[in-house]
């Protein structure tokens, strides 16, 4: 049995994430164009050490890179849902979020004729509806929320939390791989400027790559079979310099007993009773 579990992830956003900013002129696009150039060389990456990851396809991506979403179904990797066009799901009303999650699925299904187990939720923010629509749908899986760093658990639905206090709503079937912010490429890397803010991005791979190491020995020595997500993006990831911190980071993890597993391998132990992250017991004083 593993000491523990590392879910490799890539948002495969392309030109959705430039649609749903609204910056839709040459450079930006060209910018989502280069996720297409980095995702062979990261299958080539993974194949070379067997390593199986769960890729988030917005159907929007699909559906401008069939070729590239039917490589990585056939590399044997997850693909799982993010949106249409990037969409920021939790200002949409019900309808029109329960049009975009069929519509997503349908890209999926007809593009790579599979059937998504999960969801990732664009940019992280979740409408009050999302959990019940992805329950009602079949889902095993949403990963987009921050509410553990090593351990799975039932989503909710009907929190209320106001300035008086919290009330916990009910657990459903739904299962939450969760992520953060601290573990996902993106802000730690990536440059990005729009009138609204900018993200100064562009920070040390090896640093990140660090740290994240050390979020992975404290889960190590801490939990029992616990699970670290980590996020990247094909057009952060996959320049030179990145691409070999992140073959040097692999190659460190593998070392340290742990398996490497698709967040729909990681829900399923969950859903099949399976204590993933708990913390370990005490040892006895004496
Ligand atoms: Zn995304």
């Amino acid at each position: 049995m593993p000491h523990g579990y590392v879910c490799l992830t890539f948002d495969f956003d392309a030109l959705s994430v430039w649609v749903d900013r609204g910056q839709l002129t040459a450079t930006p696009r060209s910018r989502g164009e280069f996720a297409a150039v980095a995702v062979p060389r990261l299958l080539e990456v993974l194949a070379r050490r067997g390593l199986a990851a769960t890729w988030f396809v917005p159907g929007h991506t699909a559906r401008t890179y069939p070729e590239l979403c039917r490589r990585i179904r056939d590399g044997g990797h997850e693909i799982a849902l993010h949106g249409y066009a990037h969409e920021n799901v939790a200002v949409l009303e019900e309808d029109a979020e329960r049009a975009v999650l069929d519509r997503s699925v349908e890209a999926l299904r007809e593009v790579a004729g599979t059937e998504p187990r999960g969801f990732r939720a664009p940019a992280w923010d979740l409408s009050e509806n999302t959990v019940a629509l992805l329950n009602e749908r079949g889902l095993r899986y949403d990963s987009s929320m921050m509410g553990h760093d090593y351990a799975p658990y039932r989503c909710r639905t009907g929190d209320r939390v106001d300035a008086e206090g919290t009330v916990w709503g009910e657990e459903t079937p739904l299962v939450e791989v969760p992520v953060s912010w601290s573990l996902d490429d993106l802000p730690h890397l990536e440059f990005l400027s729009s009138p609204a803010r900018t993200l100064p991005g562009l920070g040390d791979a090896e640093r990140m790559f660090a740290d994240w190491e050390l979020d992975l020995r404290y889960m190590l020595r801490e939990t029992e079979q616990g699970v670290l997500t980590v996020t990247f993006h094909p057009q952060v990831i996959g320049r030179g310099h990145r691409l070999l911190r992140l073959e040097e980071w692999l190659d460190r993890v593998a070392g340290h007993g742990v398996e490497f597993a698709t967040v729909g391998a990681v829900a399923d132990l969950a859903v099949g009773g399976a204590r993933l992250g708990r913390p370990k017991a005490a040892p006895p004083r004496g």
